[in-house]
């Protein structure tokens, strides 16, 4: 065997069991957020970790890297280097990292908001600001999901300081620019990118709020300046209300939106039924209120945590998280097991691809049972829609990378005048007067996820440009088995066998650019 593989061979024995049992130990502290749980979460990630910070394996793969290899061993090298490349750091910072994070992760678990005086779930905080024209209720509503903030602010500060702190000793400016150059992409190309999407959402998007503020101020009967962020529908105003946009709410009014899922990717001819009998998919106390999909062993145990209620907000998840488990079933088995992954990219790329499904007319016809008269009928308010989303969605990656780039640069700074600077310049929402709460920490992802929004950036770059690909190649997506087989083929087949930009410029012909963004935009645009 030569140098590459044995190394190769070594890593994978050691890591393959040890991550198995930290998935499963993750997965089960999402359920149920107990004490046991997270003891057993932090030990299993503890043991991870210190097999991640092994230095004679660094120092092998290293080296092995330089010598190249055969066949896929470069490529494996590569991946595992840059899993190592984190981990390379003091023990006690890497430990009281482990240990808080899973701390952090339990309470946003455990915690449930409190409005009017009974305790509430995301749901019915969703229910709320959906369908409440209280806006002293929609209010209270809005800060309840706020409170989980408060709770972990302080702690989730300290984890930017230990994060810095190790990315210091490696050599990197601090958290930020090691996570972007770990997961293979440029920090100068992802701000041009960032800079690119703002100039080109900038304008639509206000014109689009303009118009969508004066729907919402006429029904609640202010004026537009005296909106703030409880009037919109989503806690962060990260999709559009449906005040002022197309409301499918009636056509999943009585659906399975699990049922519904399911049969979409029975069209592709991608089968979901083993991950849906490993899944757990409805609300429960105790359980985390967030939706994922998780690989557990890479070898066909795949599983998704959700809160399903049927109504389109789940169909679109539903859609997104079996997105991502279709693709972890996908990969080639002949892989190692080390490239049987997919780069966040190009999995969120599908699985933004999937969920945006519940938005088009050929989706709900076809699968939801819409009258295709009514399909047609709204298919052009449905476009719009969806470029609304987009622009929305634009809006709000901008606040949430700008802001973690900010954290990192500067953990001690005032981060609630950060957030509501960035907000109010990028999504145009107006700061409740006089707030002073860390509301930038009730995001999950900032303490559970760091750095890892930019990459939903890429990923609805990813599922325009694939989508459109799709459209020319499989003459779409829904009910459309050669649509599936495409995706197996050329984007889920080769996990991490191939660099994501590569992968996504040879499945789709070109490079990765925001054109069919640009597009998706302009096609939207009222004449
Ligand atoms: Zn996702």
């Amino acid at each position: 065997m030569s140098d590459a593989a044995s190394i190769l061979a070594r890593a994978e024995d050691t890591l393959r069991p040890l991550h198995r049992v930290a998935s499963q130990a993750w997965w089960d502290s999402s359920r149920s957020a107990t004490e046991e749980h997270e003891r057993q979460r932090v030990a299993a990630e503890l043991a991870l970790s210190d097999a991640l910070a092994d230095p004679d394996l660094y120092r092998e793969v290293s080296s092995a890297r330089q010598n190249g290899g055969d066949g896929l061993a470069p490529r494996a090298l590569d991946v595992l280097y840059y899993g190592l490349v984190p981990n390379q750091v003091p023990e006690e910072i890497r430990h009281r990292i482990v240990e808080l994070e899973a701390s952090v992760d339990s309470r946003f678990t455990q915690h449930r908001a409190t409005v009017v005086g009974r305790q509430v779930d995301d749901n019915e905080i969703r229910r709320i600001l959906r369908e409440s024209d209280d806006v002293a209720e929609r209010r209270e509503a809005w800060e309840g999901s706020k409170t989980v903030g408060a709770a972990v602010a302080d702690d989730v500060r300290q984890l930017a300081r230990l994060r810095n702190e190790a990315a210091r000793g490696l050599g990197y400016r601090d958290w930020f620019a090691l996570a972007v150059a770990t997961m293979e992409m440029d920090e100068g190309r992802l701000f041009e990118t960032l800079g690119e999407c703002d100039r080109l959402t900038a304008e639509p998007f206000a014109r689009w709020k303009a118009a969508t503020d004066a729907e919402l101020a006429r029904r609640f009967g202010c004026a537009v300046e005296e909106l703030r962020p409880w009037h919109y529908e989503d806690v962060f105003f990260q999709e559009v209300p449906v005040t002022g946009s197309v409301d499918t709410s009636e056509t999943f009014a009585g659906t399975d939106v699990v049922e519904l899922a399911r049969r979409t990717f029975d069209g592709l001819g991608l089968r979901t039924g083993p991950i849906l009998d490993r899944s757990d998919l409805f609300p429960r106390d105790g359980k985390s209120q967030h939706a994922f999909c998780i690989d557990i062993d890479r070898e066909g145990d795949v599983r998704v945590l959700a809160n399903v209620e049927h109504d389109s907000y789940w169909a679109d998840t539903m859609l997104h998280e079996l997105g991502h488990g279709v693709f972890d079933l996908g990969y080639d088995g002949s892989l190692p097991w080390l490239l049987r992954e997919a780069h966040l990219t190009v999995t969120e790329g599908i699985a933004i691809m999937m969920g945006a499904l519940a938005q088009e007319s050929s989706w709900l016809r076809d699968v939801a049972g819409l009258d295709s008269d009514e399909a047609e009928s709204l298919d052009a308010a449905l476009r719009r829609r969806r470029a609304a989303e987009s622009l929305v969605f634009v809006r709000w990656v901008l606040v949430m990378t700008n802001f973690e780039r900010a954290l990192y640069a500067d953990p001690e700074a005032d981060l609630s005048r950060v957030w509501w600077e960035l907000v109010a310049r990028h999504q145009l929402l107006t700061p409740p007067e006089g707030r002073h709460e860390p509301d930038w920490a009730a995001k999950i992802h900032i303490a559970s996820a760091p750095v890892y929004y930019h990459t939903y950036l890429y990923g609805r770059l990813v599922a325009t440009q694939l989508h459109a690909t799709l459209d020319r190649e499989a003459g779409g997506l829904v009910g459309r088995p050669e649509a599936g087989a495409f995706l197996t083929e050329h984007v889920f087949a080769p996990g991490q066998s191939i660099r994501w930009d590569r992968l996504v410029e040879r499945a789709t012909g070109s490079p990765l650019t925001v054109d069919s963004l640009s597009r998706e935009i302009a096609a939207a645009a009222p004449a």
